[in-house]
């Protein structure tokens, strides 16, 4: 006797390929305007210029990686800054767990890259190689030399999307015009080329060739969404309580004539055709559905050329499709605690890093204390400590610094070097290191060690900073 419980097929199925069919209508419609909107986001983002004064870059977005500074329009930060970043990915995660619960996996459908991708690389095979059923029935005729060329054109096209996109990557970290010129004269620094090389080929990979299989098998957030999401998120759903007893048109007429059941579903399987990952939506929720919303277009239009109402298939919580089998009214509920959470954490990270950024000072001076030795006692009887001083100076102007320090009686500071005394020269949008020398003198040397503060002022006299330290006797 079998044991239902044991696993007894294979582990793995082997891949069944997809030839998602062209649809049209609103969720169509909405992909495609994300779709050209976000690719012209990556695309064309490096060449807006952005006018930062005469000693900075133009471009609105630049990652600067020998000068260390990344240019966001207004924003320019310094690596000292880093902790933004971690703020941007806490808004970044709380804006997809927000998503998650309010409509499932509508990034997946909508805005993921893989998908935005992989629908582009979709739009340029049927294109070339026509819609869904002449691809199927090519691949079944296998190669002809008219299929040669059309897979060759494909692959073409598919190459130029696929190397302009590693292109464009590149351009966030150059200036975009002068790497434009470089790259056409062959000209620019071999890292650019091994970037763009390295990415043309994922490009390919994922959106040309793995396609639905990166969403189902490498992808982690489908597992993790699957977690964090509740009965009352949108999903896209059958609505089986109305589409089943599924029938022909022919068969359903027959059925409604003799008093019986009939359901809305025709079985003319148009959702799983349009499907990008090959999915039967009348199953239920799936792992492999991106929640994108084609099928609900392709049910739609078969509703609308047999007459009956829209909506067969449509985002709906799994609450509301147990409801609806059991003839109840449908029940929404789009406050709960996690969809208040995830915005309030959203506006509060928001707001502190806005305040941050709006109260973040121009000037910045950093303080490391020698190691060994940690004290040095003169021959007059004055004890020193040495300190490597960090200035920056984030304005577009070259600016004097006068160093102070303060914290115990007599302490005097002294840059090695400097014979001008205190006050030093920070060049425009520039650090500059220096080596102090902090002295007790005789007879005013601390018996203990006594925390210090460096302060920095400019000659506006209106920006300081300061840095905390100690002061060691030995
Ligand atoms: S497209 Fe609509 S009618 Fe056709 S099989 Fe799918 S659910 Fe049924
Ligand atoms: S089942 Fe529908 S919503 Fe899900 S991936 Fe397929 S077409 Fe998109």
């Amino acid at each position: 006797m079998q044991d239902d419980t044991i696993i007894t097929g294979p582990l793995y199925a082997s891949r069944k390929k997809v030839y998602p069919q062209a649809t049209h209508g609103t969720f169509r419609n909405i992909k495609w305007g994300l779709l050209i909107f976000t690719l012209g986001v990556y695309y064309l983002l490096p060449f807006v210029r952005w006018d930062r004064g005469p000693n900075l870059p133009h471009q609105a977005v630049l990652v600067d990686l020998p000068g260390r500074r990344f240019y966001f329009f207004f924003i320019e930060l310094w690596p000292q800054e880093v902790y933004y970043f971690t703020g941007l990915l806490i808004l970044a995660a709380m804006t997809l767990f927000l998503m998650n619960a309010v409509a499932g996996r509508i990034w997946c459908g909508y805005l993921c890259w893989q998908t935005v991708w992989t629908d582009l690389f979709y739009a340029v095979e049927r294109w070339v190689e026509g819609d869904r059923r002449d691809r199927m029935m090519k691949d079944k005729k296998g190669w002809t030399a008219q299929r040669i060329r059309e897979v060759a054109t494909k692959n073409f096209l598919w190459l130029m999307i696929a190397w302009w996109t590693g292109g464009a990557w590149v351009l966030y970290f150059n200036d975009a015009p002068t790497l434009v010129w470089q790259l056409l004269t062959f000209t620019a620094p071999a890292i650019a080329y091994t970037w763009i090389g390295i990415l043309t080929l994922t490009t390919i990979v994922f959106a040309g060739y793995m396609r639905e299989q990166t969403c189902i098998y490498i992808c982690p957030w489908p597992r993790i969404q699957a977690a964090m999401t509740d009965e009352w998120a949108l999903n896209v759903a059958y609505e089986r309580d109305r589409g089943e007893p599924r029938m022909s048109l022919k068969k359903a007429e027959h059925a409604r004539e003799q008093g019986a059941k009939a359901g809305d579903c025709i079985d003319c399987q148009q959702c799983i055709a349009v499907c990008p990952t090959g999915v039967d939506i009348r199953h239920g929720s799936q792992l492999g559905c991106i929640q994108c919303g084609l099928c609900i277009d392709a049910c739609d239009n078969v509703m609308k050329e047999i007459g009956r109402d829209p909506h067969l298939i449509y985002y709906d919580t799994d609450i509301n499709v147990e409801r609806r089998a059991k003839g109840l009214p449908p029940i929404y509920r789009p406050i709960r605690p996690r969809t208040l959470i995830y915005p309030v954490v959203i506006a509060l990270v928001g707001s502190i890093m806005l305040l941050k950024l709006a109260t973040r000072s121009d000037l910045f001076v950093d303080v490391m204390h020698d190691r060994n030795p940690l004290a040095v006692q003169m021959a007059d009887g004055g004890v020193r400590n040495g300190f490597t001083v960090r200035l920056l100076n984030k304005q577009p102007n070259e600016r004097k610094i006068d160093l102070a320090v303060s914290g115990a009686p007599g302490l005097q500071l002294q840059i090695v070097g400097d014979a001008n005394g205190r006050t030093v020269t920070v060049g425009p949008d520039q650090t500059l290191e220096l080596r102090v020398l902090v002295i007790a003198p005789a007879g005013q040397t601390p018996l203990a060690p006594v925390p210090v503060t460096f302060t920095a002022k400019d000659d506006t006299g209106t920006r300081t900073a300061t840095h905390a330290d100690h002061f060691f006797p030995k």
